[in-house]
């Protein structure tokens, strides 16, 4: 089983490193009293996207595309 790697997969994804996003700058706390389901803190993830995040989970949302992406190359190789 040849499974790529975390950095492979988002180097096949081509995922930006900065978005150009239509969101406000917003925390967490304030994006879930208005009820929006992603949040722009401006700040990067772990990983270095400057990406939106999920309200609930606070995930970056490119991080859960790499991550999705990973599990269903790695399903297909079984
Ligand atoms: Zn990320």
């Amino acid at each position: 089983m040849n499974v790529p790697t975390f950095e492979e997969i988002r180097e096949a994804l081509r995922v930006p490193r900065i978005y150009e996003l239509d969101v406000p700058v917003i925390n967490r706390q304030e994006a879930r009293q208005k009820g929006f389901v992603r949040y722009f803190t401006g700040t990067r993830c772990k990983n270095g996207h400057i990406s939106e995040r999920n309200t609930l989970s606070g995930a970056c949302i490119a991080c859960d595309r790499v991550r999705y992406e990973l599990r269903r190359v790695s399903d297909e190789t079984e």
